[in-house]
């Protein structure tokens, strides 16, 4: 699904100040916004759209984010900066921002609430994660009832002003000398009551459902990684719109390879003459074997980096490396001929031993010093 550029959405230049955007949003959302045009889904879809839109480019870091990488920068929930922690809260402040005049309750109104934000846990395998994939998802949420529009009165009728509040979902109640605001119990701040409850929802204007979707996660992703699904939570109260799903990746561990940041890392055993002669491994790479050169006299734990065979980030820049730290395996179920070579091989190895044994020599003369300063 290819997306429509945000600004293009919105109807504004690259350049627009915060204002224009807040402005040109709430032209937009003030014609389709779903209270005003009930069961248009076209409405209901541009509404969305411009939502989406909003949501980034008013916020400067996904903003910036989006310009310099387009959807890819802001779709998986991410910025350059590590991370958006818009969060449950995120669309909720704009609402109380842009629709507070709007969808306040005055006297008579019904008023709207944003639903809930939900969170899915998706596990990928560390390929998945690395390459993109695109991941069906189900899961339970309340989406507004079909048959009543999300109003919770039978069709046919509509909820009328709440009789306790006289409509304006509050009353007063005198303690003592004061007097004091409290949200109606009967409508719950509301201010209306359903008297002829739809038969689908019983006048909860929301029916529990299981969905299905289709998620597509983008290459390079990471552990921790949030992508968020615009309108994909539970359905809105009193036709309010619907919250956001976040969908939260989590990497299962890699039999061979572990991920930090961009680069992977992998241990490979290499032979004790292959260490010492020198010669070619094929080592894995998530895009099949490559052969690595072992240049002769290599001590074990010493790491080869191979350029661009990690992870490709998806908040764009350079590949990471593949770093392969090889291992000398100690050779196991000698027989005898092969245990009387290598007492043969150490006897002519004793003839020069420091020269051959390096790191023995320098220990050792550690050791001897470390003893001389202990005494002297
Ligand atoms: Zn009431
Ligand atoms: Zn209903």
């Amino acid at each position: 699904m290819s997306k429509r550029d945000y600004y293009q959405i919105l109807g504004v230049e690259k350049n627009a100040s915060e204002a224009e955007i807040k402005k040109a949003f709430k032209r937009l959302a003030m014609k389709y916004h779903p209270d005003r045009n009930p069961g248009d889904k076209t409405a209901e879809e541009k509404f969305k759209e411009a939502k989406e839109a909003y949501d980034v480019l008013s916020d400067s870091q996904k903003r910036a984010a989006y310009d310099q990488f387009g959807h890819a920068g802001v779709d998986a929930g991410m910025g350059a900066g590590g991370g958006f922690h818009g969060g449950a809260g995120g669309f909720g402040d704009i609402f109380g921002d842009i629709f507070g005049d709007i969808f306040g309750g005055g006297r008579g109104e019904s008023r709207t609430y944003r639903g809930a934000d939900l969170r899915y846990q998706l596990e990928l395998s560390l390929e998945e994660a690395v390459r993109g994939t695109t991941v069906k998802i189900r899961y339970p949420v309340t989406v507004a009832c079909s048959r009543c529009e999300g109003s919770g009165a039978r069709p046919g009728s509509s909820p009328t002003p709440c009789p306790t509040c006289g409509g304006q979902g509050q009353v007063r109640i005198q303690q003592g000398f004061f007097s004091v605001q409290q949200t109606c119990p009967r409508c719950h701040g509301r201010g209306q009551v359903i008297t002829d409850p739809c038969s689908a929802c019983h006048g909860e204007g929301r029916v529990q459902e299981n969905k299905t979707l289709s998620v597509k996660v983008p290459a390079g992703v990471d552990e921790g990684d949030r992508i968020r699904l615009a309108g994909e939570g539970e359905a809105g109260e009193g036709g309010g719109p619907p919250g956001d799903l976040y969908v939260q990746i989590h990497v299962r561990p890699h039999p061979i390879f572990q991920r930090r940041d961009n680069d992977l890392y992998c241990e490979v055993p290499i032979s004790f003459t292959t260490a010492a002669l020198g010669g070619e491994l094929e080592v894995p790479t998530l895009d099949g074997n490559v052969k690595l050169k072992i240049p002769p006299e290599t001590q074990t734990g010493k790491q080869f980096r191979l350029r661009g065979k990690g992870v490709s980030p998806v908040r764009g820049g350079p590949t990471g490396d593949l770093i392969c730290k090889v291992v000398l395996e100690t050779p196991v179920n000698l027989n005898r001929e092969q245990k009387e070579l290598l007492r043969e091989f150490e006897r002519s190895m004793e003839k020069n031993a420091s020269t051959h044994r390096p790191k023995t020599h320098s220990w050792l003369d550690g050791v001897k010093k470390f003893f001389e300063e202990l005494t002297g």
